[in-house]
C-alpha cells in the first residue's frame, strides 16, 4: 500500500461576495461553477465550487462568501499562492486577457518557469503558469476557449511558520518528493499531473490571520475510502490530530493542523459532483444535503442571489 497523495484535491478560501467571486472565477478565469451549496456548518453562507467541466480533483477552488467578514492577512500558516496551470504556449493569451479585463498582474520566474501573479477582488493571491502536463479542460466560457482554459491547479506556495516541519510532513507523510530549492523556496512534487508542484518557504514566516482574501485550508487527494482510512491512521500515528472522517457529500474528509500552522484536509476522489446533478447541469441549482432539505425555503431567503455571467468587457 503506497501512501502518496496524487496532489491537491481542492483549496478553500474566504471571500465576501458571491457575485464578485463568480464574476472573477467564472467571468475572468473562465472556470465552471460546478456546485452551489451551503456551508454545512453555517447554512446561511454559500459554499461555491469552481473547477474544470467536471470539478475533477486537482481543479477545484471553493469559497465561503461572507459579506461581513473582516479582511484577513496572508502569512505563515496559510497557502500563500494558489497556482493555476494553463496549456503550454498560452501565457501570452492570459496576459492579453488580464490586461483587457483590467486585472493587474506581475511577472516572475521560479524553478525555470514564468508565472503571472495576480490577486482576486478580495486579495487572494493567485498565479498562472503554462505547462504541457495535465489534461485539457473541456469547459469554454466567455472569451476563454477550452484549448486555452485553465486545466486546474499547477500547485501552490505554502507559507509555513515552521518550514522544516512542513517540509518533513510533505515528504514523510504525504509522500511528496523534494525536487529542488531556489530563491527561498523548496519544491516538492507529488505523483499526479495536476496540483502536483508544491513550493514551501525555506525560512519560517510570521503568522498571518484568517479572513476574506485568505485560504482556509488545502485538501489533498485520497483515491478511495480504503486509502482514506489508511491516511487517517498514518496521520494520527505521525503525531497529528486528525478529525473523524466527515461526510462532505461530494467527498469524505479529514482535517488536521500541521506544525507550520496550515490546515490540511485529506479528501476522497469519489463520489464527485455528479452524484446529485447531471454532468451537463452542474452548479445550476442550489443543492442541499438531505438533512437540510426541509429547511430549503428559509435557507434560500438568507442567501443573496447571484449569476454566472459573461463580463461586459469580454463580449
Ligand atoms: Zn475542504
Amino acid at each position: 500500500m503506497t501512501t502518496q497523495t496524487a496532489g491537491i484535491h481542492h483549496i478553500t478560501a474566504f471571500v465576501r461576495n458571491a457575485q464578485v467571486t463568480a464574476d472573477f472565477y467564472a467571468g475572468v478565469l473562465g472556470l465552471r461553477l460546478i456546485k452551489k451549496t451551503i456551508n454545512f456548518d453555517a447554512p446561511e453562507v454559500y459554499h461555491l465550487y469552481f473547477g474544470n467541466e467536471a470539478g475533477s480533483p486537482g481543479t477545484i477552488i471553493t469559497f465561503f462568501p461572507w459579506e461581513n467578514s473582516r479582511k484577513g492577512k496572508i502569512g505563515g500558516g496559510q497557502v500563500g499562492y494558489t497556482t493555476y496551470v494553463v496549456p503550454a504556449h498560452t501565457l501570452d493569451f492570459w496576459k492579453e486577457r488580464l490586461t483587457k479585463l483590467n486585472v493587474d498582474f506581475a511577472q516572475t520566474s521560479r524553478f525555470g518557469e514564468e508565472y503571472l501573479q495576480l490577486a482576486d477582488p478580495d486579495g487572494l493571491k493567485l498565479e498562472i503558469v503554462a505547462r504541457e502536463q495535465g489534461a485539457q479542460s473541456q469547459w469554454a466560457f466567455g472569451g476563454v476557449p477550452a484549448e486555452k482554459a485553465i486545466k486546474g491547479f499547477g500547485g501552490a506556495i505554502l507559507y509555513s511558520t515552521n518550514a522544516a516541519q512542513t517540509a518533513a510532513l510533505l515528504v514523510n507523510v504525504m509522500g511528496l518528493e523534494k525536487v529542488g530549492e531556489e530563491g527561498g523556496y523548496a519544491r516538492f512534487k507529488s505523483t499526479g499531473d495536476l496540483g502536483n508542484l508544491i513550493d514551501v518557504n525555506v525560512e519560517n514566516m510570521e503568522p498571518g490571520h484568517g479572513g476574506a482574501g485568505t485560504v482556509h485550508h488545502i485538501a489533498w487527494r485520497a483515491k478511495d475510502d480504503a486509502e482514506h482510512a489508511l491516511w487517517r491512521s498514518l496521520v494520527e500515528s505521525s503525531g497529528y490530530q486528525p478529525t473523524p472522517i466527515v461526510d462532505r457529500q461530494y467527498f469524505n474528509a479529514i482535517y488536521f493542523r500541521e506544525t507550520g500552522g496550515i490546515l490540511f484536509e485529506i479528501a476522497t476522489d469519489p463520489p464527485g459532483f455528479a452524484r446529485d446533478e447531471e454532468p451537463e447541469h452542474l452548479g445550476e441549482k442550489l443543492m442541499l444535503p438531505e438533512w437540510f432539505e426541509e429547511h430549503r425555503t428559509q435557507i434560500e431567503q438568507l442567501l443573496s442571489p447571484f449569476e454566472v455571467r459573461v463580463l461586459e468587457e469580454d463580449k
